[in-house]
C-alpha cells in the first residue's frame, strides 16, 4: 500500500513529505515549517512575558520581531501562539515606555528642588 506523487505519480516512501523523484511537497502539514513556526511562536510567547521582568526589556522586543515575523509566515500553523506573544510584547514593551517616561517626569519635577 504506498501513496504516490501527485505530481509524478512516482510511488512515495511512508511518511514522506517530499517526492524523491521529482521533488514536489506531498505532505501539506510539512514538518518542517510547523516546527519553525511552533518555534517563532514559542519564542513570542515567552520573551514577550519575560519582557514584564525587570531589566529584560530586550525580550519585549525579540518578542515582538518573532511574533510579527510568526504572523507574516504563510505556513505558519501556530498564527494564534504568534499573536498572544505580539500582544503581551506589546504589552510588556509599553508597560517599559511608561515606565521610563514616568521617570523621566519623576526626574524633571526633583530638578526644581535643588
Ligand atoms: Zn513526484
Amino acid at each position: 500500500m504506498g501513496k504516490y506523487c501527485t505530481n509524478c505519480g512516482n510511488e512515495l516512501t511512508l511518511n514522506a513529505d517530499v517526492c524523491l523523484s521529482c521533488g514536489q511537497l506531498v505532505n501539506t502539514n510539512n514538518k518542517v515549517y510547523n516546527n519553525q513556526g511552533k518555534a517563532l511562536a514559542t519564542v513570542s510567547v515567552v520573551f514577550g512575558s519575560l519582557g514584564f521582568y525587570p531589566l529584560i526589556i530586550i525580550g519585549a522586543i525579540v518578542g515582538l520581531i518573532t511574533s510579527i515575523i510568526g504572523l507574516n509566515d504563510p505556513n505558519n500553523q501556530y498564527r494564534g501562539r504568534s499573536k498572544i506573544g505580539l500582544g503581551l510584547s506589546i504589552g510588556s514593551l509599553g508597560f517599559w515606555l511608561l515606565i521610563i517616561i514616568l521617570s523621566f517626569a519623576a526626574a524633571r519635577n526633583f530638578s526644581y528642588f535643588y
